[in-house]
């Protein structure tokens, strides 16, 4: 059976001290020994979380990549160098990349396709406003962005993670029902079907007020495979609670 995966977003937290603590506690927690884990740290952490999780099971990941290959492109940061790193993950299109910083479905697709073409995987964030989801639109915002990355990455699309994450959901304490996720759920699921055989061993991931209230029903339903994870990610006996629910 397909093992979920359960990946912490830290966003713009932390400090040497306490992602050293952090990493610590989840390490003595047993993160990283049953189900998939991963934490997707700011970039300048790299180095310090690279060297805090090698060989404890836990997977490294990044929150965002360039989409272009190398030159005059100043603060970001390439597929190329975070593979430097032992970057296993990295997030693209995160909703507050696309709100905050203008990111467009062909840009994560984009983004993707430099993650895939370094061997780093790319965790493809979809999601509905609020406003979008009253007017009925939520399944034709999700597919819309997942069809941009599956059209730029043709036959590698099986290697992608998918997180659906409601907008509204994102840091406000509220998550959707665990009806209202699944339904998505299945909807990108049967679009991965057509794309590719091996729709059925791919990740889709809910992410959204995951917290260790909540995480076991969402992890029950069918097309829930794992948590992308923010607020909850930075405590760890919450983190390793919905880690504990996932195996
Ligand atoms: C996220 O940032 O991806 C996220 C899901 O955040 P939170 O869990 O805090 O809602």
């Amino acid at each position: 059976m397909k093992k979920k995966l359960i990946a912490g977003n830290w966003k713009m937290n932390g400090s040497l001290t306490a992602n050293d603590a952090l990493v610590r506690a989840l390490v003595t927690g047993g993160a990283g020994k049953g189900c998939l884990v991963a934490v997707c740290v700011p970039a300048p952490y790299l180095a310090q979380v690279q060297s805090l999780t090698a060989g404890t099971g836990i997977d490294l990941g990044a929150q965002d990549v360039s989409q272009h290959e190398v030159g005059a492109f100043t603060g970001e940061a390439s597929s190329a160098m975070l593979r430097d790193f032992g970057v296993r993950y990295c997030l693209v299109g995160h909703s507050e990349r696309r709100q905050y910083h203008g990111e467009t479905d062909a840009a994560v697709a984009a983004k993707a396709q430099r993650a895939l073409a370094a061997g780093i995987t790319p965790v493809v964030c979809v999601g509905e406003t609020l406003a979008e989801r009253e007017a009925g639109l939520t399944e034709e915002v999700v597919k819309r962005q997942l069809a941009a990355v599956i059209h730029t990455n043709g036959h590698c699309i099986s290697e992608i993670v998918v997180a659906y994450e409601p907008v509204w959901a994102i840091g406000t304490g509220k998550t959707a029902s665990t009806e209202q996720a699944q339904q998505v759920h299945a909807v990108l699921r049967t679009q991965l079907r057509a794309a590719t055989p091996h729709a059925d061993k791919m990740h889709i991931l809910y992410g959204g007020s995951m917290n260790a209230a909540n995480a076991a029903q969402l992890l029950s339903q069918a097309d829930i495979d794992g948590g992308l994870v923010g607020g909850a990610a930075l405590k760890p006996a919450d983190f390793l609670a919905i880690i504990a629910a996932a195996q």
